[in-house]
């Protein structure tokens, strides 16, 4: 049997002639730019993330890199956040010239430890970035406290958890400002890059709308030198088609992650932790295993896709040797770097598929 990481197609017959038919809709229109479907898109998801503005960016980094530009962050100024996320939430921190401060993670939920958070806080900090990592938001209400004390933006890195849920509220509307990505492979994924930020602060989403265009309010008049970050309408398109799916995919992916975890109870193995303050949308599946390189080796081997999310922590990256971090310095986040991987849990899975997965998991830990 055959387990690929993601389906993509499966989940693509099920909606393709009503995708095809809004994309017609913006091809005959001609409003390549802009225009109809991206406003209902942006109220669409500004609606379903609890916030009362959308806007429709390039992609979930350019969403995270015009919020930094438009709070004026820039050289001087410290960033704090986790060394154990996707590169773009350290990278848009260092194109703005700010520096990224890390702060180790929790060796459970593997996001942003909001007990070490303070001690990074200083006179240079102007914003936190928490990761809502695999689907599961951070600990909000830490952060939020920390944050107000010491006068800090708190921009929600929910590239992974739109929808999903801490203490009820959703990701997106604790913080400043909330930042999400439609990459295929997120739970709400385009046929190509965009993303969106949400906000409850008129005058910030101003500001965000500018920016994405770059910095002009009345075309060729600039107050700011902003970026081109606006979001493709048939990305639109086709996210209007899949948004309604969202709830479902993602209830199927929380029964995908039941299903596992009951195959996997009573095993040596460590399923995904989540807090009893959050509802997850498992963007990812993640088990925390000894010897995992060779498990990943061994379910390849049986045609089970599988990956690493992430074999480096941020810290140590070539490109942030500058920063002058070195190993030892976020243990939590180094120890999960090497003990992670992810399963196949999207929502088009078969029971026989998930037996299959499980029962080569258990095989390999039985050997192991
Ligand atoms: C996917 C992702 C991003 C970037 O989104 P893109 O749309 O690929 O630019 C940023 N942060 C996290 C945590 C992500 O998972």
């Amino acid at each position: 049997m055959q387990v690929p990481m993601l389906d993509l197609k499966a989940q693509y017959a099920t909606i393709k002639t009503e995708v095809l038919a809004q994309i017609n809709d913006v091809l005959d229109s001609q409003r390549c730019i802009g225009g109809p479907k991206i406003t209902e898109l942006e109220e669409k998801i500004a609606a379903v993330s609890d916030c009362k503005f959308g806007l429709g960016v390039s992609s979930g980094t350019d969403a995270i890199l015009d919020c930094l530009m438009s709070l004026g962050i820039g050289p001087g100024d410290e960033v704090i956040t986790t060394p154990f996320t996707f590169f773009a939430t350290v990278g848009c921190i260092a194109r703005v010239g700010a520096t990224p401060v890390f702060v180790d993670i929790d060796a459970k939920t593997y996001n942003i430890d909001p007990s070490k958070i303070e001690a990074a806080v200083t006179k240079k900090t102007k914003a936190i970035i928490p990761v809502h990592l695999f689907g599961q938001m951070a600990d909000m209400d830490a952060i939020m406290k920390i944050a107000d004390k010491h006068g800090l933006y708190v921009i929600e890195d929910a590239c992974q958890s739109i929808t999903s849920t801490y203490k009820g509220k959703k990701a997106g509307s604790i913080g400043f400002a909330g930042c999400f990505s439609f990459f295929p492979s997120k739970n709400l994924g385009g046929i190509g890059d965009g993303g969106m930020i949400v906000t409850n602060d008129k005058g910030f989403y101003d500001k965000i709308s500018i920016m994405r265009s770059h910095g002009g309010g009345q075309q060729y008049y600039h107050d700011v030198v902003g970026g081109n970050f606006r979001l493709d309408p048939i990305q639109a398109a086709a996210l209007l088609v899949k948004l309604p799916h969202l709830d479902s995919w993602s209830a199927a992916r929380r029964r995908n992650a039941e299903y596992y975890n009951k195959k996997f109870a009573g095993s040596s193995i460590v399923t995904p932790y989540v807090s009893k303050d959050c509802v997850s949308i498992y963007n990812q599946y993640v088990l925390r295993v000894p010897h995992r390189d060779e498990m990943l080796k061994y379910l390849q081997d049986n045609n089970i896709g599988c990956a690493v999310y992430y074999p480096v922590p941020l810290h140590l990256q070539n490109c942030f040797k500058n920063l002058g971090y070195k190993v030892g310095d976020m243990p939590v986040s180094e120890k999960a770097a090497k003990e992670v991987l992810a399963l196949p849990v999207y929502p088009e899975l078969t029971d026989e598929m998930k037996d299959y997965v499980a029962q080569k998991v258990l095989e390999f830990s039985a050997k192991a």
